[in-house]
Formats: C-alpha cells, sequence, structure tokens
C-alpha cells in the first residue's frame, strides 16, 4: 500500500509523526528518527503552551480539506518563502524522518527544506500565513 502524503505542519495529535523540537532560537531540530506521538505524549503536550509551539508534527496532508491548500497544492512554502529569504538561502538540508513522503518537498523539492528548520506551525509566521489566508 502507497504511504500517505505527509504534512509536515500538522497539528500534536495521536500517530502523527513528531518531526521535530521547536529550539530557543525558533529553529527546529529534527528527529533523524520516526517517532510516532502516543495518546499520553500529547496529553502531556498540551501542559502548558500549545504543543505546535513547541514541536513540530506530521500527518496526512488533507489536501482540499485544508485552508492553506490553493490551486491544487500546499500554499504554505512560497509564503515562507517569500516572508523568510535569508533562511531560504541556506544549502543545509534537515536530516527529517519523512522527506519521502512529505508534501512540500514533493513540491519544491530541496527549496521546501531550506524554510523548514523554521517554521514553527502556530508560530509568529504561520500566524503571519493564516492570517493571509482567512
Ligand atoms: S520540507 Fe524537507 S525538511 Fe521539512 S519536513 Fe519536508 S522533507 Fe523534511
Amino acid at each position: 500500500m502507497e504511504r500517505p502524503v505527509l504534512c509536515p505542519s500538522a497539528p500534536a495529535a495521536e500517530g502523527a509523526v513528531i518531526l521535530g523540537v521547536v529550539n530557543a532560537d525558533g529553529s527546529i531540530a529534527y528527529l533523524g528518527q520516526r517517532l510516532i506521538a502516543t495518546r499520553e505524549f500529547v496529553d502531556i503536550a498540551r501542559i502548558g503552551r500549545e504543543p505546535e509551539r513547541r514541536f513540530r508534527f506530521a500527518s496526512p496532508c488533507r489536501q482540499d480539506g485544508c485552508k492553506q491548500w490553493v490551486d491544487g497544492e500546499c500554499g504554505v512554502p512560497s509564503r515562507v518563502k517569500e516572508i523568510l529569504p535569508a533562511a531560504a538561502a541556506d544549502d543545509h538540508l534537515p536530516r527529517c524522518s519523512i522527506r519521502p513522503q512529505c508534501r512540500w518537498y514533493r513540491q519544491t523539492g530541496a527549496e521546501s527544506c531550506r524554510i523548514c528548520p523554521w517554521v514553527i506551525t502556530r508560530g509568529p509566521v504561520e500566524d503571519e500565513i493564516s492570517s493571509a489566508a482567512n
């Protein structure tokens, strides 16, 4: 069975891939190995600040069930790149656990991986993107 395409900036949920942890400087420390969030993990992570501000999760892409889906693709990578042009110049690609299944990578390849470390799911950049999408 073909594995689903994953959104790399998904809500915290049981069964989601824990993609990485938000560092103090706002960048993402990726987990090189695939770890799946358990119910217990999510419950504990919900104590305190929103888990989406402290971790990045990946879950199956909902395509047109998501407000970020525009003209047959995810609108997030291109908008993040507009907001973070300097980060996009970094040639270092993170060692992430979902690349073959990643929606952003499938759309724009390594370009997405260069901006990905600066995306916090409920952080300021995504808030900006979300408000632009509303
Ligand atoms: S954009 Fe690149 S680094 Fe980010 S989750 Fe997708 S494959 Fe991994």
